[in-house]
């Protein structure tokens, strides 16, 4: 007599499931099999038992989107529109120094809702009171690093090396969907000693940095009158490049610098709606991923985006390329779906665990509801085109189900791990609070 096969956790049925993995296939009308938080099976009609079933007909599931950069701030859409020196010195810096632990709870919760309703499964938080942050996660269920924002500056915008390594050391192994990492903030408001000693802890904890480089042109003018060399060689002599290192927007390196940095096995974070907004510049995305480095997507925060949809990420970091380069063909959308998914898991170190549906990999699944008119018509079940509607047309709000190691934190568009009307409330009230406590005032246009 043949055993009963063991019924899994979770079997999403049916799907259009793209797998981003190295042949890139697409699988029309397929199972994808969970057991705790692992991948066991996938493929066409796989018939077993479940204890939870989710029907995919109609839909696509990919792998859980990454966004490789941000800072869960809390004031979007404030003082928009501002030369970037005035929003630096009067928004930024006072907002930064103001936040507290509660206010910081707000923020957190607020950003983790809106990321888990966009179909983000894993990111990278560079900013402020990361344990806090952290606790978030642990109820959100989502994966994250965070990487406590260190800026050298004795009135307090940003964590200090020593807040830093406390977390680092009270969250290593702690839980391993959170995993903690050191974010000294840039060349010019960290000094080469922050670097350096950021450099020896970060060995000593064997845990990953992330910091801004060169990112715009009056970073580049700083660092050349400060230290006589680019951001990127700066960063050498101290000791930083190596595969430990993960960069945010890298708009202005050069081409011996992208050779450098995949010499050293340096990963780079594309921010392409924060580098317009800012009025950076235009990243050369294409030249990173010709010269093989590992390239990842960020939505930076809301106060330089507004929304964390990678899919506008997607979409915008491919019409850039080929703006720029005045090549239609530049940043095809295949490799801009994998910006956000393989290629954002590998830049943040996490290539073995995420970023693909893959046997074994972490169940980090979307689901996308494929039966509304804007992503029509799909042509051979969705094999011929399905990337393309989903970088050209889809959208945050498409997601219907957001799952991460196995676990469903969002299904049909209702998030079942963060109540929406108790995170709205705190917002609301953190925001106010933020905004006395910075003196800036929210002034209504007359
Ligand atoms: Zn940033």
């Amino acid at each position: 007599m043949k055993p009963e096969p063991e019924a899994v956790d979770l079997l999403i049925r049916g799907g259009l499931v793209v797998t981003m993995d190295p042949a890139r296939a697409v699988l029309p009308a397929a199972d994808v099999a969970v057991q705790g938080e692992r991948i066991v099976a996938l493929g066409g009609s796989l018939g077993c038992a479940a204890r939870q079933v989710i029907d995919a007909r109609d839909r696509a599931v990919l792998p859980g989107l990454v966004n490789a950069h941000t800072h869960e701030t809390l004031t979007r859409g404030l003082a928009e529109d501002l030369p970037l020196e005035r929003w630096l010195a009067e928004i930024c810096f006072p907002l930064d120094r103001a936040y507290t632990a509660e206010i910081m709870r707000a923020a957190a919760l607020m950003n983790q809702l809106e990321m888990i309703r966009g179909g983000i499964t894993t990111f990278l938080d560079i900013y402020r009171f990361p344990a806090v942050c952290a606790e978030v996660a642990e109820r959100s269920g989502l994966r994250a690093i965070f990487a406590p924002q260190i800026i050298d500056d004795a009135e307090g915008a940003g964590e200090t090396i020593e807040s830093a390594e406390a977390f680092v050391a009270e969250w290593r192994g702690r839980n391993s969907r959170i995993l903690p990492a050191f974010g000294p903030h840039a060349p010019y408001s960290c000094g080469p000693e922050t670097y350096r000693r950021i450099g020896e802890l970060a060995r000593r904890y064997d845990v990953p940095i992330h910091t801004h480089l060169a990112e715009t042109r009056w970073e580049l003018e700083t660092i050349a009158q400060r230290y006589g060399t680019t951001p990127a060689r700066h960063l050498e002599r101290l000791g930083l490049l190596d595969s430990r290192l993960s960069v945010a927007h890298g708009t202005y390196l050069e081409p011996d610098e992208i050779e450098l940095l995949r010499e050293r096995d340096v990963a780079v974070v594309h921010n392409p709606t924060s580098n317009m907004k800012l009025a950076s510049g235009v990243a050369p995305v294409s030249a990173w991923l010709a010269a093989g480095l590992r390239v990842g997507l960020g939505t930076d925060s809301n106060l330089s985006n507004n929304n964390l949809d990678l899919f506008e990420e997607m979409r915008l970091a491919a019409l850039l390329q080929k703006l720029s380069r005045g090549d239609a063909a530049a940043l095809p959308c295949f490799d801009a779906l994998a910006l956000a998914t393989t290629g954002g898991a590998r830049a943040l170190g996490l290539g073995a665990a995420t970023g693909s549906i893959e046997v074994g990999k972490q169940a980090d699944l979307i689901l996308i509801d494929l039966n509304q008119p804007h992503l029509w018509p799909l042509f051979d079940g969705g094999r011929a085109n399905i990337a393309e509607q989903l970088v050209y047309s889809a959208g945050a709000a498409d997601v219907s189900h957001t799952i991460v190691a196995g676990q469903v934190l969002m299904a049909q568009r209702q998030v079942l791990t963060l109540e929406l009307d108790a995170v709205r409330a705190a917002v609301a009230e953190a925001g106010t609070r933020l905004l006395e406590r910075a003196g800036i005032e929210a002034a209504a246009r007359p």
